[in-house]
C-alpha cells in the first residue's frame, strides 16, 4: 500500500484506547446544510435563580434545602441512578437473560455559587477548589468497600440534555467497572504488556514532537484533538506526568489542571460565540485492590457542535449501525481551536 494525504481522500483511523476505527471524510466538509437548526441561546442567565434547585439556600426537590454555599457544594442525588443500600444478587433466568445487583453512589458537585457561571468564566483560584473538590470525592468514594469505580463528568448545555444553566457535574461511583473504562483499560494493559510502556504516555510524546494537532498545554498538563477524534470538536486532556487518578497530582499539577480546563473551555466558547456545550469527564484507575502501572489520567470532552451555534453533529444512521464517521479532520478542528483567543469573548466586550 502506499502512503496518502490524510487531509485529501477518505480514510479510516484507528483508535488504540478504545480499540476501534473513525471514518473520515474530509472532502465532505463543505457539502450545504438542510436539517435542523437549533434555537440560539437565550440572553445570559441571571446571578441567582430563585427558581434553580441548585442555587444556594434554595430548596430541593426532594425537599432538603441548600446551604448558603460560598464556594463549591457537594450532594447526594436526590433523583440518585444508584444506591448504596441495597443487596447483593443476581437474576439468572437463563443465559441469555442475566442481571446482577449494581451497588454505588451518585453525587452532585456545583462548581460555583453563582447561577450564571461556567468553567470558562471561573479563575483559576476557583476551579482549582473544584479540582480539589474532584480529588477529596474520588478517594472518599473509592474507599468505600463496595466501589469499584468513580466516574467524574459534566453534562454542560441543553443540548447535551442537561437543562439547568447552573455550573455542575456529577460524580458516579459504581460496584463494577463500567465498560467504557473496561475497554480504555484493557488497550492500555494490552500495550503496557507488549511494549513495557505506557499507551497515553507515549501517545503524548508523539503529539508534542509533531504538534499539529496540540491545542493549548501548560507544564502539567496538555489539550489535543486526537488522531482518532469522532466529535467534531473532540479534545484529550492528558497529564504530562503519568499518575492514575487525581488525588495523586501535587498541588502545582492541580492548578495546572485549573488553568488548562480554563483556557481550554474559554476556547470552546469563543469558538462559535456561544456557551459551548459538551459532555466532559476524566478516566481514572479504578479503585479496587489492583495496581494500574499501564493507567494514564486523562479527561476527554466530547462537544456536538460542528459548524456554528446551532449546527451540531448527530450520531445516526450509518454510526449506530456501522461505525463513527466525521468530515472535517482533526488537523483543521485543532487549528481553529488553536488561533482561537483565550480571553473569553464575552469579558472583550
Ligand atoms: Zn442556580
Ligand atoms: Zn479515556
Amino acid at each position: 500500500m502506499s502512503t496518502f494525504e490524510l487531509s485529501s481522500q477518505p480514510h479510516r483511523r484507528f483508535n488504540p484506547l478504545r480499540n476501534e476505527w473513525v471514518l473520515v471524510s474530509p472532502h465532505r466538509a463543505q457539502r450545504p446544510w438542510q436539517g435542523q437548526v437549533e434555537a440560539s441561546q437565550a440572553e445570559e442567565p441571571p446571578k441567582y435563580d430563585p427558581d434553580c434547585y441548585l442555587c444556594p439556600g434554595n430548596l430541593r426537590a426532594g425537599g432538603v434545602r441548600n446551604p448558603i454555599y460560598r464556594e463549591t457544594f457537594v450532594f447526594d442525588n436526590d433523583f440518585a441512578a444508584l444506591r448504596p443500600d441495597f443487596a447483593d444478587g443476581k437474576s439468572e433466568q437463563s443465559e441469555l437473560q442475566r442481571a446482577e445487583s449494581e451497588a454505588g453512589r451518585c453525587r452532585v458537585v456545583c462548581f460555583s455559587p453563582r447561577h450564571d457561571l461556567t468553567l470558562a468564566r471561573m479563575s483559576v483560584a476557583e476551579i482549582q477548589g473544584v479540582v480539589d473538590t474532584w480529588c477529596e470525592e474520588f478517594q472518599q468514594l473509592g474507599s468505600q468497600p463496595r466501589v469499584r469505580a468513580v466516574q467524574i463528568f459534566e453534562n454542560r448545555g441543553a443540548m447535551m440534555g442537561c437543562s439547568n444553566p447552573h455550573p455542575h457535574g456529577q460524580i458516579w461511583a459504581n460496584e463494577t467497572v463500567p465498560d467504557e473504562l473496561a475497554r480504555e483499560i484493557a488497550s492500555q494493559k494490552e500495550y503496557y504488556e507488549r511494549r513495557n510502556a505506557c499507551l497515553l504516555e507515549d501517545y503524548l510524546h508523539l503529539e508534542l514532537e509533531q504538534t499539529e494537532r496540540l491545542v493549548c498545554a501548560n507544564q502539567h498538563f496538555v489539550a489535543l484533538v486526537p488522531f482518532w477524534a469522532v466529535w467534531p470538536f473532540e479534545t484529550l486532556l492528558i497529564s504530562q506526568r503519568r499518575v492514575g487518578s487525581l488525588p495523586e497530582l501535587c498541588s502545582q499539577e492541580r492548578t495546572g489542571l485549573a488553568d488548562i480546563l480554563r483556557r481550554l473551555t474559554i476556547r470552546y466558547d469563543n469558538l462559535f460565540r456561544t456557551s459551548f456545550p459538551y459532555t466532559m469527564g476524566f478516566h481514572q484507575r479504578p479503585t479496587d485492590e489492583v495496581a494500574y502501572p499501564e493507567f494514564h489520567l486523562h479527561a476527554h470532552s466530547y462537544p456536538p457542535l460542528l459548524r456554528s451555534a446551532s449546527i451540531r453533529k448527530f450520531m445516526v444512521g450509518y454510526e449506530m449501525l456501522a461505525m463513527p464517521q466525521r468530515d472535517i479532520t482533526p488537523e483543521t478542528a485543532s487549528a481553529r481551536l488553536r488561533e482561537l483567543s483565550e480571553t473569553h469573548y464575552l469579558e472583550k466586550a
